[in-house]
């Protein structure tokens, strides 16, 4: 049993004070903190092997690209990829979609050809895809959800919406877990829709694979992106992960160095999969970091972080619903939503409410975090949004909730 109240003491940052005071960090959607076994993977990084990765062939440099490749390696086990050429290293999710995008989007997708994503995407799953569609007169479907009135469906992908948009799409590119909805989309069974229809899929994972377990082979997607810094990494790397025969096909976006095999004055021809893709020095530190982020995250095992956050959820989604004037955006069941709660208070505007929390030491998000289109749908102009990791506890939901009543008080609700 993991003791996860100890858990915390990993986390160097959780033993500063603030005014005297410990701080309750709910903005893990945003990013993460880190534990003290990724700080010193990266600081071991610095001082005692730093050399750049896969050029030199003194000790150091071999030590390097050989820490470097074995994070890969720790990629791939960990979503269950079938080979190492499957995992492709980038800054963040945002880039490794954008790569998609350019590197195989550009190439495949034509005139009138439709592209599918769902009102519930971050602007990193949206954007590249708007912009596509413009750019190649390729037509734009948006998967819409059920809103307040289909109770047990709320905040669910509307799945009368989801067959008939993805028939004869030529790419569905759909988020796993909304970042504001917390709702679990059942990417399994869109892959076999978007697949029965020849379409090609990528999953936006920012907001899962922190979270649960993934294994891309039962997924079954061409395509799945996701960020270090969500997951216990540190920032400045990402992943794009990409079904071998599709990054076959996939042009590179970035032209440099180790991205080749060749250049002559007039021509050049690429390295294979997955360097072809990783132009320039990567952040090799980062990269490193993130391979003991998911070594920490093996040993607590993400079965068992999933039910610590399904607790922290549940817990959470009963004690704010009790608050008189708070409105919870999205399911109320917390099997079908990940650790992230948006939420309305009646009468506090959401940046006075997260101004009023800070003064508690307690950070939340506010505004419309990436997803203006989902704020516009929903009718709002901005929310609050707590969302929870492995070091948060239904210590952090109590005070959370006294300090909403706190707010109501001042402005005299
Ligand atoms: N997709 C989702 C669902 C997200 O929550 C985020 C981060 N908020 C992103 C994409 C973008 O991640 P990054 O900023 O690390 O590229």
């Amino acid at each position: 049993m993991t003791d996860f109240e100890k858990l915390k003491k990993d986390f160097p940052i959780f033993s500063r004070k603030i005014n005297g005071k410990d701080f309750i960090y709910l903005d893990s959607a945003a990013t993460s903190q880190r534990p003290k076994q990724v700080i010193d993977a990266v600081t071991e990084f610095y001082s005692s092997y730093n050399a750049n990765v896969h050029r030199g062939i003194y000790r150091i440099s071999e030590e390097a690209s050989e820490k470097f490749e074995a994070a890969r390696e720790n990629v791939r086990k960990f979503i269950n990829a079938k080979s190492e050429q499957e995992i492709i290293f980038t800054r963040n999710t945002t880039e490794a979609i954008n790569l998609v995008m350019h590197g195989w989007a550009e190439k495949f997708v034509n005139k009138n050809d439709k592209i599918v994503i769902s009102i519930m995407e971050h602007h990193s799953n949206f954007v590249p895809w708007q912009q596509l569609a413009k750019k190649k007169n390729a037509k734009l479907e948006v998967i819409d959800i059920h809103s307040e009135e289909h109770n047990d469906k709320e905040g669910e992908l509307v799945e009368e919406e989801i067959n008939k948009k993805i028939k004869n799409a030529k790419l569905v590119a759909i988020t796993h877990v909304s970042n504001v909805l917390g709702t679990i989309n059942n990417v399994n069974k869109i892959c076999k829709i978007a697949h029965d229809a020849g379409a090609v899929v990528l999953i936006d994972g920012a907001q899962s694979i922190p979270h649960m377990a993934i294994d891309v082979q039962s997924i079954d997607c061409d395509f799945f992106a996701f960020s270090g810094h969500k997951m216990l990494g540190p920032t400045g790397v990402g992943v794009l992960y990409g079904k071998k025969q599709i990054l076959e096909q996939t042009d590179p976006v970035l032209y440099g160095g180790d991205m080749i095999s060749e250049v002559h004055v007039q021509e050049s021809k690429w390295n294979e999969i997955p360097f072809r893709f990783e132009a320039g020095t990567p952040s090799s530190a980062s990269v490193i970091g993130l391979g003991a982020a998911i070594d920490y995250l093996n040993k607590i095992g993400m079965e068992n972080i999933r039910k610590h956050e399904y607790d922290t959820t549940k817990y959470a989604l009963e004690k704010m619903s009790a608050i008189k004037g708070i409105k919870i955006i999205g399911n109320k069941d917390p099997k079908k939503r990940g650790g992230v709660i948006a939420f309305d208070v009646k009468g506090v505007h959401p940046h006075d409410l997260a101004t009023i929390l800070d003064e508690h030491n307690i950070a939340i998000r506010s505004g419309h975090h990436c997803a203006m289109p989902l704020h516009e749908r929903l009718g709002l102009g901005a929310s609050n949004r707590a969302s929870f990791y492995l070091y948060n506890n239904k210590k952090d939901v109590d005070l959370l909730c006294s300090a909403i009543e706190d707010a109501k008080k001042i402005f005299g609700i």
